[in-house]
């Protein structure tokens, strides 16, 4: 389908840009891939007035690790964390969750904080921004306000963010020693939105102890799901069979599925369950040090 008119406006600096999203009443979109907003327009699922396309303001390509966290500015596309060393090395969770996202052709463009700002919880960043206890920079009108992962997706495409700010930055903290993470998706077929899929971070003590975790759930739900009671119950833990078992359950608890083309909400629960199970298993090793490749899906 063709899209419905509208204006189109290319700033040249965020200040520029967050100036003709409050002149248009909240009416107007950032425009950063394109790889959601387009089909949502031809669609006619959405209508905005003007687009404010924000890829011709310099220096928001960057992915950097400053100040003891990665900062992964507006317009890094998923392709650059693919591509970063920095990613490679030390967030293994992020190069898991980048390889899975559609194809290569849609990663060239997509880019990571447009993936949580579009508030879609089939997309497969917030569940890991969760559990790396991410944070969302934004800019407005009013200054610039840093808005936790954790209290940022409030319903299904709704976040915390004012329709005249721009998340211009993702800060993921590194973690600390002994840190280890995965993300794990159940997808029918390659480029396709998850059947469910798991975020597990995970940090442990010299003895092997759970010290701090983080587990978030893609797609069974209106958004990204916090699996609190799973994450409270590692800690102090060592992460043995029966205790990645017990959490796996609570972590399936926690799912919200319904039943859609992709399964049954019986079958989705099901699939969370085995799948916290294996990204536990795979975040331990890696903060053990073993398993480090980031390729926990078989993609990439
Ligand atoms: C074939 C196909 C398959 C896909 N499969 C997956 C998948 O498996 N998993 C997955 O996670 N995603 C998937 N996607 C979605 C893709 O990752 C999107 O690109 C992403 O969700 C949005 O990023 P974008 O940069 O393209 O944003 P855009 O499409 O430009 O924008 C999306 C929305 O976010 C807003 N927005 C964008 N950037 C900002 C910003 N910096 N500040 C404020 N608001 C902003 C826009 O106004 C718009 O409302 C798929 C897309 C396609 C086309």
């Amino acid at each position: 389908m063709i899209p419905s008119a509208f204006d189109y406006v290319a700033p040249a600096t965020l200040d520029e840009a967050v100036a003709l999203l409050g002149a248009h009443g909240g009416e107007a979109k950032v425009l950063s891939g394109g790889q959601s907003l387009i089909p949502m327009l031809k669609l006619r699922l959405a209508s905005p007035p003007v687009l404010v396309d924000i890829n011709r303001i310099p220096g928001l390509d960057y992915v950097e690790e400053r100040d003891g966290a990665l900062r992964i500015g507006a317009l890094a596309r998923e392709a650059d964390l693919e591509r970063s060393a920095a990613v490679r090395a030390r967030y293994p969770i992020l190069l898991d969750t980048a390889r899975v996202i559609a194809d290569p052709l849609v990663r060239n463009s997509a880019t990571v904080c447009g993936n949580v700002a579009h508030g879609d919880p089939g997309n497969d960043h917030p569940a890991t921004m969760i559990a790396l206890d991410a944070s969302f920079v934004a800019r407005g009108p009013r200054g610039t306000r840093t808005i936790p992962a954790r209290e940022f997706f409030l319903g299904l495409f709704a976040t915390a963010l004012a329709p005249d700010e721009i998340v211009t930055e993702v800060v993921v903290p590194a973690p600390p020693p002994r840190s280890g993470g995965a993300y794990l998706k159940l997808e029918r077929k390659v480029g396709d939105y998850a059947t469910a899929a798991v975020a597990a971070q995970v940090t442990l003590d010299e003895h092997g102890g759970c010290v701090r975790a983080g587990i978030a759930l893609t797609n069974v739900g209106p958004t990204p799901i916090h699996a609190r009671s799973a994450e409270q119950f590692l800690l102090h833990k060592p992460l043995d069979a029966g205790t990645v078992a017990q959490a796996a359950h609570l972590a399936a608890a926690a799912a919200e599925p319904v039943e859609d083309r992709r399964g049954s909400a019986e079958y989705k629960r099901d699939v969370v369950r085995v799948l916290a199970a294996r990204a536990l298993r795979i975040a331990a090793r890696r903060a053990q040090g073993l398993d480090t490749n980031g390729s926990s899906n078989g993609r990439g």
